[in-house]
């Protein structure tokens, strides 16, 4: 009994150390289906904590297809390399569907790759320890989940020992501190389902939180697709600037405003990387993402965000 119970315990602690968004945890069902295709290797080992490359992530010649895509249609990402090195803050744009948010879901290893390796640190995924590789990995996806209890409880998902000295430093950093203490309980405020309801932004400022609490070499920052008013915009924005320094950040993007100071862009078109380098230099070449960056610039929507 206890081998079938250690999964979802598992998986269940993945799901929390991922702060879970609403997506996120439909996702824990699809995983558990999917389980027979994620087991450890029999020599899976944790990673050691003490390596330099503890923040590196590589990609080599993956592809990779949804196990429920049907046979005909071709693989969502096709043949895609990339080493992105630590500390590096490194940007995948595209058009939606384009395969960006996979990219992501292959790194803690939501999925595995069809074809090719998937590295952390230098070592494929599929030899480290699951638990161990998640413990590394932070994400602050599209939604953000809050359970139904207390921002300290919520908070502690990420760091079950933390003191309030520790919520507060995470909380000021990410820019959340001041609008938790005007709420009617401060940090003991009940939120989630039927509980105190907080903006869209506010919650995306508690994920970074918890993120901060976390301190994992690598960030994964999946981009809301839905607008923040500006005040809220700049406010998510700062706290993520200061959740990437020192570390690696892999920034999911749709509005490139968001991405020009990265390191390394990578432009992503039906599942393949078709030109990478930073803002200036894919500007004098004058390809995908240059389009890309005059149309966003276009758009009276963008006016202000670029
Ligand atoms: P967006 O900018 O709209 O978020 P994206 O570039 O992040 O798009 P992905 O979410 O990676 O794109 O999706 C790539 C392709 O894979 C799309 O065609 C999508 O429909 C498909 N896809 C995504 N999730 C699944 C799934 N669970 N099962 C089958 N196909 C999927």
């Amino acid at each position: 009994q206890a081998r079938l119970l250690f999964p979802l315990i598992a998986i269940m602690r993945v799901a929390l150390d991922l702060q879970t968004s609403g997506a996120l945890f439909a996702r824990i069902f699809e995983y558990l289906d999917l389980r027979p295709a994620i087991v450890d290797a029999p020599d899976a080992a944790p990673l050691p904590v003490d390596t330099s490359r503890l923040g590196e992530v590589e990609f080599e010649r993956v592809s990779f297809r949804y196990p429920d895509a049907r046979g005909e249609e071709r693989a969502t990402l096709d043949d895609v390399s990339f080493t992105i090195e630590p500390g590096q803050f490194a940007a995948f744009v595209g058009p939606s569907g384009a395969g960006k948010t996979t990219v992501s879901y292959l790194i803690p290893r939501f999925y595995e790759a069809s074809a090719g390796s998937v590295r952390f640190a230098g070592r494929d995924v599929r030899e480290i320890d699951h638990e161990s590789l998640v413990s590394h990995i932070g994400i602050v996806s599209q939604e953000t989940y809050l359970f139904h209890a207390t921002i300290a409880e919520n908070l502690r998902y990420a760091k079950a020992d933390a003191t309030q000295e520790e919520l507060e430093a995470a909380a000021r950093a990410a820019n959340i501190h001041e609008t938790i203490v005007s709420f009617p309980d401060g940090y003991d405020t009940v939120v989630g389902e039927r509980g105190y309801r907080l903006s869209g932004g506010e919650k995306q400022r508690i994920a970074i939180a918890r993120v901060l609490l976390k301190d994992p070499e690598v960030l994964v920052l999946d981009e809301a697709t839905s607008a923040l008013d500006t005040i809220s915009e700049r406010a998510v924005q700062q706290a993520l600037d200061t959740a990437a320094h020192g570390r690696t950040t892999i920034a999911i993007a749709h509005r490139l405003s968001t991405i020009v100071g990265a390191d390394v862009i990578y432009v992503v078109d039906h599942g393949r990387i078709i030109e990478h380098g930073s803002h200036a230099e894919l500007l004098i070449a004058g390809g995908a993402y240059a389009r890309l960056y005059a149309e966003q610039a276009a758009e009276p929507s963008a006016t202000g965000q670029l």
